[in-house]
C-alpha cells in the first residue's frame, strides 16, 4: 500500500508525552498488521544530541546503525520493537547543515537560498525518506517542541505542505493539554482552542485532537472543542493520566486512536488488534510475586530522563521474573568509604551508570569495591564497566593509581586507554564508537550462559576501551574477558567468576531491551537480585 503519512503535534505545554502517544499509536497500527516506523524531528540547533549535556535532554539514545538520537526513538523501539536509524531522527541543525553544505558545493544554481522552500524542502525529503525506502504502510512523523516556537516554525511549514501533497495519505494528530483547575473543580478547554488556532495560523488543521487530561473529558466537552477545532466530536480523544506509560496504548485502543485514523485514512478498522502480549506484559508489571530494591548509582540521578532506557530495561526485566524493582537513584558524588554501607548496605544489586568525565568517578568506584567484597549483584554499564576495571587493578591487583586515561592521562597503570582510532579525532560530535558491533561470548562463562549463544551485537557509545597489555594479570588474579570483538581485538564484557554476579559490559544493552523481547542481561541481572534477597533473608 502508499505509505501513509501522520504528524503529531504538540501544543500547550510540553512534556505532556507526544513521544509515548506517537509510539502507541505504531504500536496499535502494528498489531493490526501494519509496517510502521517512528520519526522525531527536532527544532533544536546541535546536529544531534549527541553533544548535549543530559541535564539539558536526558539520555542519548543510540541506534543499531549508530546515530545517537533523541531519548523518544528509545520509547519507539521499546513500544515497537521496531528498530529505529539515523533517518528516524532530525534536527534543525542537520537540516541546516546540509543545506549549508548543498549551498557551498553550488547545487542551488545561484538561487538565494531560504527558509522556504529550501529549508522546509530538506525536511519534507528527510519524512519521505523513510516512505521512499517502501518498507512501511505508517510513517509516524512527530514535531518536538510547542506549536508557536519560533524554532519549530520552519517543521511545521514543512507538514503544511507535505499535508497539501499527500491529501488523505495524511493527517495530523495535535496533543494538548486540558488542565483541571483545583480551585473551581473543572476541566477547561480554552487553551486548547488557542493552541489548535496557533497551529491554523500556520495553515494547520488538525484531524484528530488528544487532550492530556487528569481527569476524564465528558461528551459535552468533547463536542465543544470539535466545534471550535474543526474537527468531528469522534475525533477529540483523551489520554488520561495513566500508572506506567505501558498502559497507554491500550488506554488509547480504548479511545479508539488507531481506530479514528483507520476510519480518516479510508483504511478498513473491522478487524481488532492482536494485544495479547502487550496485555501479559501489563498484568505482570501489575501483580508482581516478588520485589527487589537495586541501586542505580550515577551522577545525573536528580533527573530521571538521563537514564531512561536502564528504567525501562529495569521494568522489563522485573516483568520477565514477575518482580517489582524498587529503583534507588544513588548519586556517585556523595558515596565515600565511611558512609558506603549505610547508603548501599541495603540493596540487593548494585548497578554503575555509563557516563563521562571524572565528577562522582570515586564514588563509584567505592560503591562497585562494596559489591565485590560483599558478593551483592553487580552490573557496570560502560563507564560502569571500566569503573570496574580500575577497581579490579587498585584493590587486587594493587596497582594503586591505576585509571582510565580518561580521568588520569598520568597514571602508571592505564587499565582504560583511548582507542587507537579515537587518538587521530579532534572534533566531539558523532565521532565516538557509535552503533551495533559483534561481539564473541566466550563458552563456559556466566554471559555465555545467559545468552545462550555465542555471538551477540550490541550498541556502543564511547571512546574508551580496556588496555589488552594488562589482561593476562587480570585474569590471573581472577577478572576474565568473557566477551571480546574479535575483529578489533576489543574487550567488550568482564566478569569475575568466583562471585556470585558480576558484570561489566563496554556497551549499552539498555538499548535493546524491549516489551517484546526483554534484555536477558537484565532479566538475568534481577533473579540474582531475587537469589541474592532470599539467602540474605534466610540467614537472618
Ligand atoms: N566515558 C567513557 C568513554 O568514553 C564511557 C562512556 C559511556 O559510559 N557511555 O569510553
Amino acid at each position: 500500500m502508499e505509505t501513509r503519512y501522520i504528524f503529531i503535534t504538540g501544543g500547550v505545554a510540553s512534556s505532556l508525552g507526544k513521544g509515548i502517544i506517537a509510539a502507541s499509536l505504531a504500536n496499535l497500527l502494528k498489531a493490526r498488521g501494519y509496517r510502521v516506523t517512528n520519526q522525531k524531528l527536532d527544532p533544536y540547533i546541535n546536529v544531534d544530541p549527541g553533544t548535549l549535556n543530559p541535564y539539558e535532554h536526558g539520555e542519548c539514545y543510540v541506534t543499531e546503525d549508530g546515530a545517537e538520537t533523541d531519548l523518544d526513538l528509545g520509547h519507539y523501539e521499546r513500544f515497537t520493537n521496531i528498530p529505529t536509524s539515523q533517518k528516524n531522527n532530525v534536527t534543525a541543525g542537520r537540516v541546516y547543515m546540509d543545506v549549508i553544505t548543498k549551498e557551498r558545493r553550488g547545487d542551488y544554481l545561484g538561487s538565494t537560498v531560504q527558509v522556504i522552500p529550501h529549508i522546509t524542502d530538506e525536511i519534507q525529503n528527510r519524512i519521505q525518506a523513510l516512505g521512499d525506502t517502501g518498507d512501511y504502510d505508517f510513517v509516524l512523523t512527530e514535531i518536538g517542541g510547542t506549536v508557536g516556537d519560533i524554532e519549530s516554525f520552519p517543521f511545521i511549514e514543512a507538514v503544511r505542505q507535505l499535508r497539501w501533497k499527500k491529501g488523505n495519505n495524511s493527517l495530523v494528530i495535535h496533543l494538548t493539554l486540558v488542565p483541571f483547575l483545583h480551585a473551581t473543580g473543572e476541566l477547561k478547554t480554552k487553551p486548547t482552542q488557542h493552541s489548535v488556532k496557533t497551529l491554523l495560523e500556520q495553515g494547520v488543521q488538525p484531524d484528530i485532537i488528544v487532550c492530556r487530561t487528569e481527569h476524564d473529558i465528558s461528551e459535552s466537552m468533547r463536542k465543544k472543542i470539535a466545534l471550535f477545532c474543526n474537527v468531528d466530536p469522534t475525533s477529540v480523544l483523551q489520554s488520561i493520566d495513566a500508572d506506567t506509560i505501558y498502559d497507554i496504548p491500550l488506554l488509547m485502543y480504548k479511545e479508539g486512536l488507531d481506530k479514528e485514523v483507520l476510519r480518516k485514512m479510508n483504511l478498513p478498522y473491522d478487524k481488532e488488534p492482536d494485544l495479547t502480549y502487550w496485555k501479559e506484559f501489563l498484568h505482570k508489571l501489575k501483580f508482581p510475586k516478588y520485589n527487589v530494591t537495586i541501586g542505580l548509582v550515577g551522577k545525573y540521578v536528580e533527573l530521571n530522563d538521563a537514564y531512561k532506557s536502564i528504567i525501562e530495561s529495569f521494568t522489563h526485566g522485573g516483568v520477565a521474573n514477575e518482580c517489582k524493582i524498587k529503583l534507588e537513584l544513588i548519586h556517585s558524588e556523595y558515596i565515600t568509604e565511611g558512609n558506603v554501607e549505610e547508603k548501599l548496605g541495603h540493596l540487593d544489586a548494585i548497578l554503575v551508570a555509563p557516563g563521562f568525565g571524572g565528577r562522582g568517578i570515586d564514588g563509584k568506584i567505592t560503591a562497585i569495591t562494596y559489591a565485590r567484597e560483599h558478593n551483592v549483584p553487580f552490573l557496570g554499564i560502560c563507564l560502569g564497566m571500566q569503573c570496574a576495571v580500575v577497581e579490579f587493578a587498585r584493590n587486587v591487583l594493587h596497582w594503586t593509581d591505576a585509571h582510565s586515561v580518561e580521568m588520569n592521562p598520568q597514571t602508571t597503570y592505564p587499565v582504560i586507554d583511548m582507542m587507537e582510532e579515537q587518538k587521530k579525532i579532534s572534533g566531539m560530535g558523532g565521532t565516538m564508537r557509535l552503533g551495533a558491533y559483534p561481539c564473541h561470548l566466550k563458552k563456559g562463562t556466566k554471559v555465555y550462559n545467559i545468552y545462550k549463544k555465542s555471538e551477540i551485537k550490541e550498541r556502543h557509545r564511547h571512546r574508551y576501551e580496556f588496555n589488552n597489555k594488562y589482561l593476562a594479570d587480570f585474569e590471573k588474579a581472577g577478572m576474565i574477558a568473557s566477551g571480546v570483538n574479535n575483529e578489533q581485538n576489543l574487550v567488550e564484557i568482564v566478569e569475575i567468576p568466583s562471585h556470585r554476579w558480576f558484570i561489566g559490559v563496554q556497551f549499552h544493552p539498555e538499548y535493546k531491551s524491549t516489551v517484546a523481547q526483554y534484555h536477558p542481561i537484565f532479566s538475568d541481572f534481577v533473579k540474582a537480585a531475587i537469589e541474592y534477597k532470599a539467602e540474605k533473608n534466610s540467614q537472618r
